[in-house]
């Protein structure tokens, strides 16, 4: 007899979102999570970062105020303050979603679970049977091989827990996680140096806003080395030393390592109840089925993009799936995607070379520079919106790079995933004077009939 209809084991995006929704229809739900409901997002993932981020921001604009007239001096950072500040969002956050959960209905049961049937989890001695199970158990920060956690080499873990500013920073990784750290540090006061092992920071990104990002972040004093992979790192009472495979070497208080996250699902008896795994990841098919029946598997532990919401609505996914309600399958490639560095890096669908491998050479390009945009001159950001469409068809990739463009992520996705042609969003008003018309004016010069475009 089971003892619920669906049982989660791990309560961050993609279990909580999963419990939320089963329950909404109506299912009697039992989420296991070892540490805090809300998982790495809201503990030691999106929410705290982009918290330092804000403040960052803050950082900035007193810093550049004079440029506005404004004089205004920054007098320095108080990190403890910072980190209070941040953690009152998180705080707020946790006690909000703590009342979200109990308010549905859904079982909270603290503590590590571990498989011990293809549906039974064992946690805290006794055992939880669903009629459906999901395991959501997320990542862990990787590091390299070699490479130790500790001392003054550290992942964004042990990152978000500092409470001082380093005056010089390496940060080993130049994809999201990496340039976010970088972004918050250079505002903070630190020196900062990237090392990327890809020839481009972002390297996931359209190359065209890859290169912007590396003007503007020159423009910014941030350093990078791009290209050379890293050899070795040391470190002594005086710092951390890192060598690169061409010998150079780098010297600095602390190391960032920031080379991705690994799937957290090994030791918990998904090998020895039959799950089939993949170098550490869980294998779904596109409706997140795992190989056993009525066992699922969300979010990070899935293979490909590692993002909140694609977790929230794997979680809805699997809730609905469940309840027979046939979903639609969520494709990666249409997720969208931000990067809250500044300036911030906003894209979805194909980028330009992604589009040729499947198009070839029927596809149109088009880059709208931020240079046109009232709002941006304001704001005193460069950058650009640059869309992707198949020839005479829809748009599949848009991809903007500017100080808060990631605020147009919104719009670009509804382009996207509705399949819009150029013409479709031509037609469509955008306010003036915002960052928004930007994509407006990107659209209708696609579409033949550009407003405020040089050619
Ligand atoms: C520094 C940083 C910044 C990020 N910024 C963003 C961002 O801005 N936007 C974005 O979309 N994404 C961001 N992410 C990624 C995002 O946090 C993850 O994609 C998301 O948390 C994945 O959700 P998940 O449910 O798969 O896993 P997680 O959130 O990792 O949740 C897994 C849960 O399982 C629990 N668990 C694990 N093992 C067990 C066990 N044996 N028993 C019981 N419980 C267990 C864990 O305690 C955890 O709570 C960021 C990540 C990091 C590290």
């Amino acid at each position: 007899m089971a003892d619920a209809d669906l049982v989660i084991l791990g309560g961050g995006s993609g279990g909580y979102a999963a419990a939320l929704r089963a329950s909404e229809l109506g299912k009697s739900v039992i989420l296991i999570d070892k540490d805090k409901l809300g998982g790495t997002c809201l503990h030691r993932g999106c929410i705290p970062t982009k918290a330092l981020l804000h403040a960052a921001e803050v950082a900035d604009s007193a810093r550049e105020s004079e440029q506005f007239g404004v004089n205004a001096t920054l007098h320095g950072i108080d990190m403890k303050k910072v980190n209070d500040y941040r953690d009152g969002v998180v705080s707020r956050l946790y006690k909000g979603l703590q009342g979200l959960v109990k308010s549905r209905n859904v079982t909270f049961i603290e503590g590590a679970g571990r498989l011990v049937g293809p549906k039974t989890v064992e946690v805290n001695g006794q055992q939880y049977t669903g009629e459906n199970l999901i395991l959501a158990t997320g990542s862990y920060a990787r590091s390299l091989p070699g490479l130790d956690i500790g001392g003054r080499i550290l992942t964004s873990d042990q990152a978000l827990t500092l409470d001082t500013i380093p005056d010089r920073v390496i940060v080993l990784g130049g994809g999201v996680i990496g340039v976010e750290f970088a972004s918050v540090w250079k505002s903070f006061g630190s020196e900062v140096t990237i090392i990327e092992g890809l020839p481009h920071l972002v390297p996931n990104e359209d190359e065209a806003v890859s290169k912007q990002l590396e003007r503007a972040f020159r423009k910014r004093g941030i350093n990078f080395s791009l290209g050379i992979r890293f050899a070795s790192a040391t470190q002594d009472d005086s710092g951390v030393h890192v060598t690169l495979e061409d010998g150079k070497t780098f010297d600095a208080d602390l190391l960032l390592v920031a080379v991705g996250r690994g799937p957290n699902a090994s030791g918990m008896g998904f090998e020895e109840q039959g799950v089939a795994m993949e170098r550490g990841w869980v294998l779904v098919d596109e409706r997140l089925h795992t190989n056993l029946p009525g066992v699922f598997a969300v979010g990070d532990i899935t293979p490909g993009l590692q993002l909140a919401h694609r977790g929230f609505q794997h979680g809805i996914f699997v809730a609905e799936e469940i309840a027979g309600l046939h979903p639609m399958v969520i494709a990666d490639v249409n997720i969208p995607k931000v990067t809250y560095c500044e300036p911030e890096v906003a894209s979805v669908g194909l980028t330009e070379a992604q589009a040729r491998a499947e198009h070839g050479d029927n596809i149109a390009t088009y880059e709208y520079n931020l240079g046109g945009n009232g709002k941006s001159q304001i704001l005193g950001t460069a950058g650009f919106i640059k869309l992707v469409q198949v020839k005479d068809g829809p748009v599949v990739g848009i991809h903007m790079v500017g100080s808060r463009m990631g605020e147009q992520i919104g719009e670009a996705q509804l382009i996207v995933n509705w399949e819009a042609h150029p013409e479709d969003v031509a037609v469509l008003i955008h306010a003036h004077p915002t960052q928004n018309e930007a994509m407006g004016e990107a659209h209708l010069a696609l579409a033949g009939k550009p407003l405020h475009a040089h050619a």
